[in-house]
């Protein structure tokens, strides 16, 4: 008797909804509350080189593509007059 009731090795208590997890959770199974005095997972690769590559190629414009001087709307490179105001690309000759 007492060793039923003994809470498992390692195991802790969720500060949120105070449900009990086990010593391998690094986070609540219940909520998702870090473990507390859990230190964040170390990241595999260093964080400023991810961090630069990830960044510039998600925000790069398409290749080509242009920005409306009057309402601003990014266009493709192959559209002659803004989607958005009908204004044409700047630089773009325009055939009489
Ligand atoms: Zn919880
Ligand atoms: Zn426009």
């Amino acid at each position: 008797f007492g060793d039923k009731f003994k809470k498992p090795e390692g195991s802790w208590e969720c500060d949120a909804c105070m449900l009990e997890n086990k010593a391998q959770d690094s986070k609540c199974v219940s909520c998702q509350t870090a473990k507390p005095g859990a230190a964040p997972a170390p990241s595999t690769a260093p964080e400023t080189q991810r961090g630069l590559v990830g960044f510039g190629d998600k925000f790069k414009k398409p290749e080509g593509a242009w920005e409306c001087d009057v309402c601003c709307v990014q266009n493709k490179a192959d559209a002659l007059q803004c989607v958005a105001c009908q204004s044409n690309k700047p630089g773009a000759k325009v055939e009489p």
